[in-house]
Order: C-alpha cells, then sequence, then structure tokens
C-alpha cells in the first residue's frame, strides 16, 4: 500500500450479506470517484455467539463479482490460516487482520505462517486493548513471513471509559506507532472508532489532520437493516456527503499540523535549554564559592581541557556538529568564569561579619 497525497479510501459493507447488497454498494461507491478499494467481512468475529457470523465462502464469489463489474480492488479481513487460503483463491486483493486477531500471537503467528510466500498487502488493526506493542509484535511477525507491504489501521481501543466513541480513538497512539514503525501507511478506521454515523466526521477529519494515509470507512445500501453494526455504516451518496464535508487537502493538512506539533517541540526543548543552563550556571556559583573557601584558582586547564573533549566525543557520537557544540562550550564557558568572578568578588568585597554586628 502506497502512501500518497490523496488519502486512500477503502469503503465497504461491515459484512457481505447477500450479492444484491454487494452490487447495489459498490455501483454506488464508484460514483463517487474518490474511493479506492472495496472492503467486506465475510467472517464476522462476534463478541457473543448467536449473532451474524458472517456468510463465509459465498461472499467471495459476491465480492469476485464486484471486482469484475467495478474494477475496484477488493479487501477482506482474515483471521486464521483458512480464511487466507479461500481469500487468495477467489483473488482478493488486499487481506487485513482485524482487531481481535492482533490481540493474539498464536493467531497472528498462523496468518503470517500461512501467508508464507504469498505477495499481497496486508492491512493490521491495532488491538482491541490499548497495547502497542502487540500492535508492532503483529506487524513484525507479517514481515518476517516475507510480507513487506504492510500497512497499519488505527480503529481505536477499548477502554475504561469510551464515551462519545464506540472505541476510543487515544489520538496520541498515532504519533507512537509512526515512529515505533516508521514508513509504515496508517489508515483511519473512523466507523469502529465512532460507532455511529453522526460522529464520522469529527473523527475522520480528526486523522486526516493527523496525517493518515487513508480511511476505512463503512457503508452499506440500506445501513438500518444491515445485520451487522448498523448504526455506523452510511449509504454510498452518505459517504459522497461525508467526503465532501472533509478537507481532504491531505498534504496541506499534514503540513500544516506537523509544522505546528514541531514548533511546540522546539518550544519545549528550549525551555528544557533554558532550566538546564540555570542549573548548569547554578552549579558553578557553588563551585565558585569551594574554589574561594578552598582558595583555588578559577580557570583550571586541565579540567577544562578535560571537558571540552568528553563533550566533543558525545556530540560526534550523537551527531551534532563538533564547531558547534565548540562554540556553545565556549559562551558556557565565558559565562561560567564570570560567575565564579562574581562570587570571588563578592567575597573579596563584602564586609566582615564582625564589622556587621
Ligand atoms: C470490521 O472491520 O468490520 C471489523 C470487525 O473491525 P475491527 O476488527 O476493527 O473490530
Ligand atoms: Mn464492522
Amino acid at each position: 500500500m502506497k502512501s500518497s497525497t490523496i488519502p486512500t479510501l477503502i469503503s465497504g459493507p461491515c459484512s457481505a450479506e447477500s450479492e444484491e447488497q454487494m452490487l447495489q454498494t459498490a455501483r454506488g461507491l464508484i460514483n463517487d470517484h474518490r474511493v479506492h478499494i472495496f472492503r467486506a467481512g465475510i467472517w464476522k468475529p462476534r463478541t457473543r455467539p448467536g449473532l451474524f457470523e458472517g456468510v463465509g465462502r459465498v461472499g467471495l464469489e459476491w465480492l469476485r463479482t464486484v471486482k469484475q463489474e467495478t474494477g475496484l480492488p477488493t479487501a477482506v479481513e482474515v483471521a486464521n490460516a483458512q480464511h487466507v487460503e479461500e481469500a487468495l483463491e477467489y483473488g482478493v486483493d488486499i487481506l487485513w487482520v482485524g482487531a481481535r486477531t492482533t490481540v493474539n500471537p498464536f493467531s497472528v503467528q498462523e496468518l503470517a505462517d500461512a501467508l508464507t510466500g504469498v505477495d499481497i498487502p496486508v492491512l493490521v488493526k491495532n488491538p482491541v486493548n490499548p497495547d502497542i506493542q502487540l500492535w508492532l509484535g503483529a506487524l513484525e511477525r507479517l514481515n518476517r513471513a516475507g510480507i513487506t507491504d504492510l500497512g497499519l489501521i488505527h480503529r481505536g481501543f477499548s477502554t475504561p471509559n469510551n464515551k462519545p466513541y464506540r472505541n476510543h480513538p487515544k489520538w496520541e497512539t498515532i504519533q507512537q506507532i509512526r515512529s515505533l514503525a516508521p514508513g509504515i501507511p496508517l489508515f483511519c478506521d473512523p466507523s469502529h472508532i465512532a460507532g455511529r454515523r453522526d460522529l464520522l466526521e469529527t473523527v475522520s477529519q480528526q486523522a486526516l489532520h493527523l496525517g493518515v494515509d487513508g480511511l476505512m470507512i463503512e457503508s452499506h445500501i440500506n445501513p438500518d437493516v444491515a445485520l451487522s453494526d448498523a448504526s455506523q455504516q452510511v449509504t454510498p451518496d452518505g459517504l459522497t456527503n461525508l467526503l465532501n464535508a472533509l478537507d481532504l487537502d491531505h498534504e496541506h493538512i499534514a503540513s500544516a499540523e506537523q509544522l505546528k506539533d514541531l514548533r511546540s517541540l522546539i518550544d519545549r526543548l528550549d525551555h528544557d535549554l533554558i532550566n538546564l543552563l540555570f542549573l548548569r550556571s547554578d552549579v558553578s556559583k557553588r563551585i565558585g564559592e569551594y574554589k574561594r573557601a578552598n582558595a583555588l584558582d578559577i580557570f583550571q586547564a586541565g579540567r577544562w581541557k578535560e571537558l571540552v573533549e568528553d563533550r566533543v566525543r558525545l556530540a560526534n557520537e550523537v551527531g551534532v556538529d563538533e564547531s558547534f557544540i565548540r562554540a556553545i562550550l565556549d559562551a558556557i564557558h565565558q559565562h561560567s568564569i564570570g560567575v565564579q568572578n562574581e562570587v570571588m568578588n563578592a567575597a573579596a568585597t563584602s564586609p566582615k561579619k564582625e564589622a556587621v554586628k
């Protein structure tokens, strides 16, 4: 999944229910040229038994028909080796690992083994619980199996209080997973975060502000009678309205937000630097007092030489320009000598305690 400046839009029903429902939804979606990929759940992981658990294999036939008719690449969720085998047999283009599967390393490993030697994009949803290492672990397992075309889907987390969401977005995880998995495209699934249609716009826009590479939004030709996730699915026209309401200018949004983030980082670092300089200056003062009490010279060439060598070595190690660090050390040193001189002079001119009496 290549990242691009235009967000990749994945849409389609939560679950495949009938050939008609699939085809009508897909026909509606292709009217909006911004939809790139058609999704459908074929095997549904349900919290309680007895709920609709997906149509299984026959849904793959409908999906193949959708692809033939609309030309849209197709994506399905896989949770075990058999799902992988059947999805590949029917020519599904993209697979995704669901939140309830990412949570289980045994299941992810089973998928990784089934995918060994297969060249197909795989998207990994975050685990239901907010454990970023588990998310990363799933990505690594697939990568070790030779899957290189990987992507991540942020679909929110189950937390003690998800209100008003179905799954809490914990937006900070976007930055965290980005730095842990640099270069891996990151999608957002506003449908499973929001859980309700009226929140989709806010959630989608926030995700776009954070620079996600794409959105996965559930759609259904008649959402109210959907067999799963009825309250969060939109009609194809509803999707078009939603997309029209969003500022999709991805690059512009991402760079504006990034600049804002970077500037606040610089602000914080500058504040840290100033606080550290204050602490350093205070320590210099105490050194001055010690030197005065012990009649030592302020400038001690041996110590200064060692200090510079040590700091330059560190600067080289971490990749800070040597002449830059030497200039800063010079300025710090001048200031430190100044502080110590003040201590000495104050001592020389202050009246003796007895005189104050
Ligand atoms: C889905 O995409 O329909 C789905 C089941 O999602 P999740 O794994 O995020 O719950
Ligand atoms: Mn769903």
